[in-house]
């Protein structure tokens, strides 16, 4: 089936809001074997919005559009269906019970006035149920395409995907392909050295594809199946998820949507350890990332950040000799912060940072993004210098994700 999206919004094609739908419409439809063949964006502009339509009709079988079935002046998409399709605009009952009702039940959350403009519905169409909002939506079929309306709102939008708009879609399929794929999460490489190692292992006139996607500082390799049938699928993907694997070694820290501190948190929980950590650049920000995690306080003990000088001689036992020979980012000042709060706190392990988040602040041999960081633990002391890229935040995001993934790797050989 060739399917299209369609978003509407001038906010969309203005750059004020990310075209989010046509991503989440795409990843949705895959999971069932279905393929997006084209998207298109226009802005509240009725001509605009015709025109698409019309164009993406005579390529489509089935239209997905999003956007502009709001009750406001500029929400102009069910008066274009209606125009594009030939058909008169009527306020249809259900649709206008629906939106009392629910603006009734949202009244503290409604912004605009209820406008019986929603419940404006071409004729020979069917009602989408909007179980989040005000507006339903509706579909038609017009010259051979099924045209589906749903509100821009992306919490409306994905339910009613999830529960009308798929479900009519593959009943109408002829024979689905299967499609099944597997992700996994890594943390250090660069895209092009994640590129070299998975060398040849797609084979895409089979059916295996594979996608790179960079989401800073992280990347998401995606092993992707298609077959006729299910077993098909698992004989392509398993033995070449197995290879990923080992090509990729402790590069990959997570597969699916496990974040680096989920399993993080797992590994601390499976071997009854104590952390506490000292932060001087981060500044909180790698215990924010473990007390995300519900149940932390079973391996999380204290965080420390010990930003200034006083602060790090007061509560870490850092000396002043260290202080005034290396300086407060430096190897010494690193591990001696890492055995203070480890001492301090009487955890099994103290992780600490400290470094240069710049802009200012850095020398000839210690520019912006130098960071130490530096792990004490019962069977010894680890610190390494690292020189991050980057802006203020991008250093502190890379100091917090390298500390994270530190962390893991000490954890993993400890089994
Ligand atoms: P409403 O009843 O809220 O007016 P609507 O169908 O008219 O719903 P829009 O007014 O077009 O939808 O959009 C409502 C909000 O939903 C927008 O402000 C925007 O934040 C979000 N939105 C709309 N389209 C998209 C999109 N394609 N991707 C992500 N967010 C979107």
């Amino acid at each position: 089936m060739r399917i299209s999206t369609l978003s509407v919004g001038d906010e969309l094609i203005c750059g004020q809001v990310t075209d989010t739908n046509a991503g989440t419409i795409a990843a949705r439809l895959l999971e069932d074997g279905l393929r997006v063949q084209r998207h298109l964006v226009v802005g509240d502009n009725e001509a605009d919005i015709i025109s698409a339509l019309t164009e993406l009709g005579r390529i489509s079988d089935a239209i997905i559009v999003t956007g502009g079935l709001g009750p406001t002046v500029d929400d102009l998409t069910s008066r274009a269906a209606a125009r594009a399709t030939g058909r008169r605009l009527v306020i249809h009952e259900e649709a206008r019970n629906h939106a009392r009702t629910m603006s009734s039940k949202l009244e503290n959350l409604i912004v605009c006035p209820l406008n019986d403009k929603q419940a404006m519905i071409p004729t020979k169409s069917a009602l989408i149920p909007n179980p989040n909002g005000t507006a339903c939506g509706f579909h038609l079929m017009h010259n051979g395409s099924f045209m589906f309306f749903l509100p821009g709102v992306p919490a409306e939008m994905i339910v009613m995907l999830r529960e009308t708009v798929i479900p009519f879609v593959l009943s109408r399929v002829p024979s689905k392909r299967v499609i099944r794929t597997v992700s996994l999460n890594l943390f250090g490489p660069c895209e092009a050295e994640v590129d070299e190692m998975l060398l040849g292992i797609a084979r895409p006139e089979q059916g295996l594809t594979l996608g790179i996607c960079v989401t800073f500082p992280r990347i998401k390799v995606t092993l992707r199946a298609e077959a006729a049938t299910d077993d098909g699928a698992t004989d392509l993907l398993v033995p070449a998820v197995r290879v990923m694997r080992e090509r990729l070694k402790e590069y990959c820290y997570s597969s699916g949507d496990v974040s680096m501190e989920d399993t993080v948190a797992e590994l601390f929980r499976e071997r009854c350890l104590m952390l506490s950590l000292a932060e001087s650049c981060s500044g909180g920000l790698i215990a924010k990332r473990i007390t995300d995690i519900p149940g932390s306080s079973r391996y999380f003990c204290e965080g420390l950040v010990t930003y200034s000088n006083h602060a790090k001689k007061r509560l870490l036992g850092v000396s002043d000799e260290v202080l005034n020979t290396f300086g407060a980012v430096s190897s010494e000042c690193a591990s001696a912060m890492a055995k203070g709060v480890r001492l301090a706190s009487d955890s099994d392990l103290g992780l600490a940072v400290t470094g240069i988040a710049g802009p200012d602040g850095g020398s000839e041999d210690k520019p912006a993004g130098t960071v130490y960081i530096s792990l004490a633990a019962p069977d010894g002391c680890w610190t390494k210098r690292f020189q991050f890229n980057g802006n203020r935040d991008e250093v502190r995001v890379l100091t917090t994700w390298t500390a994270l993934d530190w962390l893991r790797r000490y954890l993993l050989k400890r089994e």
